[in-house]
């Protein structure tokens, strides 16, 4: 761990140089999904940024617990204390279970992490595996003076909070301009203030998941959950939180309140959030009809989608832009970066059989610097890139002959490419794993097997015109001294 890590800590939005609590050893919490619909391309921004996070830490040396939720309770629509349940919605929509919801979701959203080559969480908790947890929580939060009860939902008492410790903080704003936005209360409303918030909800007789509790039965709100889970794996103060920007302003805010007033202290040290999404400059979202899923970015099935992008291309994708940009997703982009990606695998293929020379033309030592230091400033993967595509160059002059490299600089050169493309973007080599392009694949080998038969009868006409027609379909046949070799050119 000589590396100096810098990381933008959304508390007190500056760099900050990077002192785990505990020497060696890294507590990360990440908000998990909301498991009652298909996992959104917004929120696997969030956990590709963050397994890059998650893989570089990693590759640092420390020793890191990763902790990412699944809510599977208490979360309603609109992020709000009133409402439906989001599971129970979805649930009679379905006419399923409620569990069975959370089941067939949960399956999904792994399924898609490992399209994406996530590496998995050290622990994944879920909610309705913590109601316990979350009680004790809140029994405590109510003795120290921080909530109040009425008809069986308890309210987290904002306002008094406030007069002790800073609320708002991570999207510095005062009470009085959150005030401010907020309604007013109604005679309909229970609660005292306006940004009070409920910690528990008392079931109502239609609620179809709900739990005994010291306050009746009820459900647990969503932002108690992480505080509680956070707290349980990885103590009352850690490391690093993360999510995604949208949860500032009232979840992460809230856990903050949670923590401090059952725990007496902050419960982060970092907290770091990812931007949003954008299609063709247009914010992603479902009401503006431009938020295709995952699956349907893999399949091209989507009217704004002119084709399928392979999963792999996609995060290449994705780490061109750093996790505090705002992402654009354009037809244009994704091909771009479609073939940039198949550039930077071709020329890991290439640097196997690279020869080395007495002397080196180019700085390795300084290539390997540059992508630390990328790393090192807050996990800036697109100057990363930058510097992996510089590597490119330097592979594909030696191979050309242009330049020239020693056996030491070639092994540190590997060393650099593999550990930063494969460790630490978390790439895998396959540029496709279409069923067409592995056909394609199998159908040269079919050809070239029988240009080598031709060339063999020594019909030179035929092999050259196979060749030749070959090249009018853009593939392009190369007879180098260890075979033919093919490739379709960008
Ligand atoms: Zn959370």
């Amino acid at each position: 761990m000589e590396q100096e890590l810098y990381i933008f800590n959304t508390l007190t939005r500056t760099k900050e140089k990077f002192e785990p609590i505990h020497p060696g050893r890294v507590g990360l919490y990440v908000c998990g999904p909301t498991v009652y619909s298909d996992v959104h391309l917004g929120n696997c921004r969030t956990f590709i940024s963050f397994d890059l996070i998650y893989r570089y830490l990693l590759h640092l040396g420390y020793k890191v617990r990763y902790v990412r939720n699944i809510t599977d309770a208490g979360h309603l629509e609109g992020d709000r204390d009133e409402g439906d349940d989001k599971f129970a919605k979805k649930a009679k929509l379905e006419q399923l279970e409620p569990m069975e919801i959370v089941q067939k979701y949960t399956l999904g959203f792994h399924d898609v992490m490992r399209e994406f080559n996530l590496l998995p969480p050290s622990i994944e908790p879920t909610a309705t595996g913590h109601i316990g947890e979350q009680i004790e929580m809140i029994k405590e939060i109510i003795s120290n003076g921080y909530a109040y009860e009425i008809n069986g939902t308890v309210y987290f008492d904002v306002e008094k909070y406030s007069k002790e410790f800073p609320y708002g903080q991570l999207t510095n704003r005062k009470l009085e301009d959150l005030l401010e936005g907020t309604r007013e209360l109604s005679g309909q409303d229970e609660k005292r203030g306006r940004l009070d918030f409920a910690l528990w909800i008392a079931a109502k007789p239609e609620t179809l998941m709900k739990w005994n509790s010291p306050w009746g039965w009820g459900f647990p709100g969503w932002h108690i959950e992480c505080s509680a889970m956070s707290s349980k794996y990885l103590g009352e103060t850690f490391d690093i939180h993360g999510g995604g920007m949208d949860l500032q302003a009232t979840h992460h805010t809230n856990e903050i309140a949670q923590s401090q007033a059952c725990n007496h202290k902050s419960p982060v040290k970092y907290w770091m959030h990812t931007n949003m999404l954008t299609v063709n400059g247009v914010r992603m979202s479902k009401t503006a009809g431009n938020g295709f899923l995952p699956g349907e970015l893999f399949t091209g099935n989507h009217p704004l989608l002119e084709k399928g992008y392979n999963p792999m291309s996609v995060r290449f994708f994705m780490m061109q832009t750093h996790y505090r940009s705002t992402l654009d997703f354009s037809n244009e982009a994704l091909q771009a970066s479609e073939k940039g990606y198949a550039r930077l695998v071709a020329a890991i293929k290439t640097l196997e059989n690279l020869k080395a020379s007495a002397s080196s033309t180019s700085n390795i030592k300084e290539l390997e610097k540059a992508c630390y230091d990328a790393m090192n400033d807050d996990f800036n993967a697109p100057i990363l890139v930058a510097s992996l595509f510089e590597g490119v160059r330097i592979i594909n002059s030696v191979n050309d002959s242009k330049e020239t490299i020693t056996a030491d600089d070639l092994l540190l050169l590997k060393k650099t490419m593999h550990s930063f493309v494969f460790g630490i973007l978390g790439l895998k080599s396959e540029t496709s794993n279409s069923s067409s392009d592995k056909a394609l694949q199998g159908a040269m080998e079919v050809i070239l097997n029988i240009r080598k038969d031709i060339k063999e009868k020594k019909d030179f006409v035929a092999s050259d015109k196979l060749r030749d027609d070959l090249n009018k379909h853009n593939i392009i046949i190369k007879d180098t001294k260890d075979g033919p070799v093919w490739e379709i050119p960008e």
